[in-house]
Parts: C-alpha cells; structure tokens; sequence
C-alpha cells in the first residue's frame, strides 16, 4: 500500500510569494521522513504539496513534479479530491469532529468511500483504533463524543481517521506540538508502529523529536525575509 513520493523541481508560491524553491528528493515506502527548519521556511506548504491542499487557496500554485509511484499527482488528469483521500493528513492541532462520537468519526469517512454494512464498519473502525493505538482506552465509549477524548487521545484518533481509509501516505504536520510530553512519546511510539505500513513524511520543529522518530531528516533553510525555502541537506538518523 505504501507508495514511494518522488519530488522533482517543485515550488510553490502564494500569489507573488515564493514559498517554497526547487526542492528535488525521493522519500522511500515504509520510512519516516521529518522535514525540520525555522518558522515560516515552506514545511507546510511543503507537505501540502504532497496532497493538493496548497492550491485550494487562493492564488496559491505549484510548479514542477509530485509522483507517487508512477503516478504523476499534477497531472491533469488527476482528481485532487482523490488525491487527498490516499495522501492521508494529520495537523498540528487534533481535529475531530468535536460532537460526532468517537465511532462515528472514524465511520464517517468510510462511508463517503462507499463502505457499508454495520459489521464491516465496525471490523474497521475497530482495526482503525486498534491500529492507532486507541482502541483499549475508547472500546467502552464508542458512543461518545470525540471532544471528550484527552488532546493525545484525540490526535490518536485523528490518526484512526486517516488510517481508517487506507491512505498510501501519511502527512503528519507537527503532531504532537499541541500535546504533553507523555501523550507526544504515545504519537512517537505509534509513529514507529505506522511506518511498517505507510510512507510516513512528518514535520517538526523538534531535533530530538526527528532524530527518535525519522529515517532521515531534511532541512530546510531560507535565506532571509522573503526568501523562499529551500532544501539545504538530508541526512541519515535512522
Ligand atoms: P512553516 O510551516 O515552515 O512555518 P509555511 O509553509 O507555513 O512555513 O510558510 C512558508 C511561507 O509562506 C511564509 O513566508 C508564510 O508567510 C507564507 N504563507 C503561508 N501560508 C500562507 C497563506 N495562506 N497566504 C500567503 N502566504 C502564506
Ligand atoms: P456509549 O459509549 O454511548 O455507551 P456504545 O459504545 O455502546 O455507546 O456504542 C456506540 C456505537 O459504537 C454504536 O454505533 C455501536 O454499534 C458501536 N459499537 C459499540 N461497541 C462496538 C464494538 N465492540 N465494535 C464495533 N462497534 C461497536
């Protein structure tokens, strides 16, 4: 399931901003990339590249090449919609539907993928949260509100959320940048967990954090105000 990201030549821009310039890599199946750098250097916009979230603002562009696998993601005859439904998204602040129940916000997007049957949406809500390392601390209050969940809990179930459809990558956009130190090592330990599975591309602003979590870790730079972001180095932390 897990698919190989080859970037090439990409840039982004917002209107005459130039966000993000020339960034060239591949990013293996089964691995944890962590893309690290200063405050407003392109990291998310980077990753939005990578499912098509970067154009659905206004003016915003990108040039150049996204493949995933063989599949070029720009082109033109490529639905962005499906684009984002295998590139899966985590964000920085856990985001369920706060008054959906904790089943349902895990159900809810398969069933937008045509999944039916109340015995096969409960196997994979189940495999979902087991998956996420969840399914102990919710299986006596599936019912629930999603809000009542702790913030470590709830990003665990974000994750649920994206794994539920099997995406074929995982963006993870500061995910535990929000949370406590001890809810931050469950994210990291399952992160470890997930990467037997997907292409995982995480970004941080934490070494430490990279460095425990990531295969390789790539930096980014930018020269100075205004200047676009660029991908200056990619080592090896596995
Ligand atoms: P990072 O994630 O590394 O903090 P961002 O990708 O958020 O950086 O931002 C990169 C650059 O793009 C910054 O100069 C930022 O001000 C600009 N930018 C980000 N989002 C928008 C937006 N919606 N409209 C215009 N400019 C934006
Ligand atoms: P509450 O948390 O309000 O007591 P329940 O946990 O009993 O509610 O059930 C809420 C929803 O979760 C229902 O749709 C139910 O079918 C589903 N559900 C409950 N237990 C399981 C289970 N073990 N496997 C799958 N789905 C379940």
């Amino acid at each position: 399931m897990a698919k190989r990201i080859e970037v090439s030549g990409l840039h982004a821009y917002y209107g005459g901003t130039h966000a993000i310039e020339d960034i060239s890599m591949t990013i293996e199946p089964r691995s944890v990339t962590a893309f690290i750098g200063p405050s407003g250097c392109g990291k998310s916009t980077f990753l939005r590249t990578l499912n098509r979230m970067h154009e659905v603002i206004p003016g915003a562009r990108v040039e150049g090449k996204v493949m995933l696998d063989d599949e070029d993601l720009y082109d033109s005859s490529v639905d962005p919609v499906a684009v984002r439904r295998v590139v899966g998204m985590v964000f920085q602040r856990p985001n369920p539907f706060p008054t959906m129940s904790i089943y349902d916000n895990v159900a809810a997007g398969l069933k937008l993928n045509g999944v039916r049957g109340k015995r096969r949406l409960d196997e994979i809500v189940e495999e979902s949260l087991r998956g996420a390392n969840l399914w102990n601390e919710v299986k006596d209050r599936l019912g629930k509100p999603g809000a009542g969940l702790s913030g470590g809990q709830q990003q665990r179930l974000c994750i649920a959320r994206a794994i539920a459809v099997q995406p074929q990558v995982l963006l993870m956009d500061e995910p535990c940048s929000a949370l406590d130190p001890i809810s931050t090592l469950a994210i990291e330990d399952l992160i470890g967990k997930l990467k037997s599975q997907y292409t995982i591309v995480i970004v941080t602003h934490n070494m430490q954090q990279a460095a425990r979590v990531s295969d390789r870790t790539a930096f980014f730079n930018i020269a100075g105000t205004g200047k676009p972001g660029k991908l200056i180095e990619i080592d090896d932390t596995s």
